[in-house]
């Protein structure tokens, strides 16, 4: 389902969609948009922010903490200028954003990436395998291209998330909450040093690890 009160952008995500198989429903308001979802979830929701009826974020936070549709895959759609909306809607459990203006090719990677994340096989794997990365959980161990790179638990957990989530952007807040727990002497540039180190571990496949500026990091799918 995409949800966009621009006619030009609607139609350019319905052709992009439409022309890789999927079948597309769109709503231009977001009231609309919220009654249709309530009766029949989507597979996946594209969701612009701002919008007549009721705007992106609150559909979001409604969503969310309604059972039928907290896990339902959701993609916002932001403006240039939306960079604390996006966090908001990141922290409420958006699972990535596109920001305007975005190439039809990325928004159709994205939905292919939540979509494939969705499918819950990599969250309940104990193998997790991304690239020429590979994550042995039950065994605590990190390859690369075949070969083990030893890292401590902390950075073990950290490549976790990532890796479960890849495609998706986690904000340094998501992080630090899922990864230390909200220890005590922990803030956000803890991530950024572990993420630093991380990279050099990684050799080849370093650039995996992608910085999204100003929000956080992201495993490239
Ligand atoms: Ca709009």
């Amino acid at each position: 389902m995409v949800v966009e009160d621009e006619p030009d952008i609607l139609e350019i995500l319905r052709f992009n969609l439409e022309r890789e198989g999927y079948a597309v429903e769109s709503f231009t308001r977001g009231d609309d948009a919220l009654d249709a979802v309530r009766g029949d979830p989507p597979d996946l929701l594209l969701l612009d922010l701002m919008l007549p009826g009721v705007d992106g974020l609150e559909i979001t936070r409604i969503l969310k903490r309604e059972p039928e549709t907290a896990r339902m895959p959701l993609i916002m759609l932001t403006a240039r200028n939306e960079e604390i909306d996006r966090i908001v809607g990141l922290e409420l459990g958006a699972d990535d954003y596109l920001a305007k203006p975005f190439s039809p090719r990325e928004v159709v990677l994205r939905v292919k990436a939540v979509l494939r994340r969705g499918e819950g096989t990599a969250e309940t794997a104990s193998v997790v395998r991304v690239g020429e990365l590979k994550l042995d959980r039950p065994a605590h161990r990190l390859f690369v291209g075949g070969e083990e790179v030893t890292v401590t638990a902390t950075e073990f957990r950290l490549m976790t998330v990532l890796m479960e989530r890849a495609g998706r952007v986690q904000t340094r807040e998501q992080l630090l909450s899922d990864v230390w727990k909200y220890a005590e002497n922990v803030d956000s540039r803890t991530v950024d040093t572990h993420v630093r180190r991380l990279r050099k571990k990684l050799g080849r496949e370093a650039s995996r690890i992608e910085t999204v500026i100003g929000l956080g990091y992201r495993l490239k799918a």
